[in-house]
């Protein structure tokens, strides 16, 4: 498998995880949902996507470099070219206090939910780029951190992000895994108690081979970042071969699928390329022609 391909499955399988992920929640099984993607002549993506496109833009345009101020930048133009892509409450109210004071995005996101910082996915649910772009630096975790910082100042908020970009990196240099294995490698790698503790659990559930619900029900998959962040490695490691069938994990339990999509598609299409994603939903995925030039610009800036 080519690291080209590896970069652009990474990209393109978030935002059909993503695209995918929100039409689920119209339906209540499988047949329902792939009838309704047979249906449909467009596949759009959510604020997911847009704020991952957002972080892969400011990668390039800083040739490789995670600047703070940068990504935060990027984030509002999008956000107001888009504002309907679906946004929690945290973005928008940092772009507010950035503009209107001095402080930066950093100093702004610190202030959030009385001083805690975020511990919603949105730092995790982006990371598709960065955790692919960084797979061969050894410090892929601390690079995600520094971009989840921008919004999500909780330790959670920030563990899932580096948790998630590491899993992706993994993925993308991997030919076979042990999901067991991988799962304990992430529990051993994880800076919280909270996702050591949670990534262990995935370990036990694999070895169990419980049904996704019961897995779903056991990790959660919800907004919070420790609620959805081990239940979508799951997704992935329940069905490392498929990258269709681990989607399905991910977005056919009740709760944030859209995200839980997005993320599980970005760890199986790393480490399936993009040719194991179904074609004829790629091809109904909008912008699809800029997500793969993203990626291909991604990887051809590794290389430099
Ligand atoms: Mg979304």
């Amino acid at each position: 498998m080519s690291s080209k391909s590896r970069f652009k499955g990474c990209l393109l399988g978030s935002a059909l995880g993503d695209a995918v992920g929100e039409l689920s929640f119209e339906c209540r099984d499988e047949g329902e949902l792939k009838a309704k993607l047979r249906e449909k002549d467009r596949l759009r993506y959510t604020d997911d996507t847009a704020m991952a496109i957002g972080l892969a833009e400011s990668l390039i345009e800083k040739k490789g470099e995670i600047d703070q101020e940068h990504i935060g930048e990027t984030f509002k133009e999008n956000y107001k070219e888009e504002p309907w892509r679906g946004y929690g409450q945290g973005p928008p109210k940092i772009f507010k206090m950035v503009e209107k004071g001095k402080r930066n995005y950093v100093e702004c996101a610190e202030t959030l939910f009385g001083g805690e910082g975020s511990k919603g996915n949105g730092s995790a649910m982006r990371i598709a780029p960065v955790g692919v772009f960084f797979s061969i630096s050894e410090n892929v975790y601390e690079k995600a951190i520094k971009t989840a910082e921008v919004t999500h100042a909780h330790p959670l908020g920030k563990d899932g992000a580096g948790v998630l970009a590491l899993c992706i990196g993994r993925a993308s240099l991997s030919d076979k895994i042990s999901p067991e294995d991988f799962a304990l490698d992430m529990a051993e790698r994880s800076e919280t108690e909270v996702f050591g503790k949670k990534l262990k659990k995935v370990a036990e559930l694999l070895k169990s081979e419980v049904e996704r619900e019961e897995a779903a029900q056991e990790l959660g998959s919800s907004v919070l970042i420790e609620k959805s962040v081990p239940y979508a490695i799951f997704s992935f490691l329940k069905d490392p071969k498929s990258y269709e069938k681990a989607l399905m994990n991910a977005v056919l339990v009740s709760g944030d699928s859209d995200t839980i999509g997005a993320m599980t598609g970005a760890v199986s299409g790393a480490y399936l390329g993009d040719k194991a994603l179904p074609e004829a939903w790629v091809d109904k995925l909008e912008n699809v022609s800029y997500l793969k030039k993203l990626s291909e610009r991604l990887f051809e800036l590794r290389k430099e």
